[in-house]
């Protein structure tokens, strides 16, 4: 028996949070003491693939079908499972991403194994009784999910587990799939990147803003910021409504829930509903100029200032550190 754990890339360069997967994978693994095997599906560079070593893997099979070429969930899936069922794979890890969250159910499914998504904790094992931890009513809560059965699937989320090093002597061989035509019955032609910014949902540190920048034309010194941080930018929801931002950056309840390292608070009030996607930031830095806004009650970090006197000393300051 082994652990599977699949790794998704992007335009063939891992993503951290499938590190993170990898580095989770290994840890099961040593508390079931099962090898580790982990899975890459489409063209990813020579190094990239070496790396995975360094991570835990004890082997990584490639799939690298010309069908594969861009992410599809049903064929994805299929491979997943296919694969897993192949190496005797009880336990299949992936990441809660955009695509994990769209493949997990459909694996669990074709494995008829229980699924654990959103994980942010090491699984606690009783037989085939695991536990996995998660969050909950917009982060207001840990909820403990029971996953019974000898199969499971479990979707870590991004951000929740570092991606320690465990170096190993890892194998590299390929896979050939048995795909049907129904896994196929969708076909991407081409996915053009508009944009080379840090991804939200993944981002280490995020600087948001809201309505307190006044308007569209205010944005440079936000997208500055980001920048020398190496930051995701995200906003408020009315911020995204009234198309100052685009809506794929409104986080919040009813928008992206994030779980940054340093989630960075720019003339945001912290309205309850904002709140919900943001708490689970380990840090939090407000800057408002209203002392009594509500966002400073759960800041580990607070400026009171005017944002357009602040965020210019701030770039500078973090320019020459
Ligand atoms: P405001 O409430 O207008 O606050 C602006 C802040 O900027 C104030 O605190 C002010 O003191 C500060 N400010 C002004 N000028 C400056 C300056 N020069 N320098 C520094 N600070 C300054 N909101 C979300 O964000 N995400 C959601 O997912 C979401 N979902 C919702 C779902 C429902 C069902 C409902 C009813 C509401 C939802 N909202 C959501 C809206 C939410 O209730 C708030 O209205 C919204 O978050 C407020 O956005 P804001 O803080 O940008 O604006």
């Amino acid at each position: 028996m082994s652990v599977l754990v699949y790794i998704e890339h992007v335009d063939g360069a891992f993503k951290k949070s499938a590190l993170e997967a990898v580095s989770y994978a290994k840890e099961v693994g040593t508390l079931i003491n099962q090898p580790v095997y982990a899975l890459s599906i489409g063209e990813v560079a020579e190094s990239e693939l070496e790396n995975i070593g360094t991570y835990g893997a004890d082997k990584l099979i490639t799939v690298n079908n010309a069908e594969l070429k861009q992410f599809l969930n049903q064929a994805y899936a299929s491979v997943i499972a296919e694969v897993a069922t192949s190496v005797g794979a009880d336990t299949v890890v992936l990441s809660n991403s955009f695509s994990g969250k769209g493949i997990a159910p459909r694996i669990a499914a074709k494995l008829n194994a229980a699924l654990g998504d959103g994980a942010i904790s090491l699984p606690q094992m009783s037989g085939d009784s695991w536990t996995i931890q998660k969050t909950a009513f917009s982060n207001k809560a840990i909820a403990t999910e029971q996953l019974d059965g000898q199969k499971r699937v479990i979707a870590l989320t991004p951000n929740s587990m570092e991606a320690k090093e465990h170096p190993t002597s890892m194998t590299i061989e390929s896979y050939q799939p048995n795909l049907s035509p129904g896994d196929l019955s969708t076909v991407i032609k081409d996915i053009v990147r508009a944009t080379n910014k840090v991804s939200l949902p993944e981002a280490e540190i995020v600087v948001s803003a809201g309505r307190g920048m006044k308007g569209p034309e205010n944005w440079a010194m936000v997208e500055e910021l980001a920048n020398v941080l190496g930051a995701a930018t995200a906003c408020s929801k009315p911020v995204s409504d009234a198309g100052w931002r685009p809506h794929a950056e409104h986080v919040g309840q009813t928008g992206l829930a994030v779980t940054p390292k340093l989630y960075i608070a720019i003339g945001i009030s912290g309205a309850i509903q904002h709140l919900a996607g943001v708490s689970a930031s380990k840090t939090i830095v407000v800057i408002n100029k209203d002392p009594e806004a509500p966002f400073f009650k759960v800041a580990d970090y607070g400026i009171v200032g005017d944002a357009f006197e602040v965020l210019p000393q701030l770039i500078e300051a973090f320019k020459t550190y």
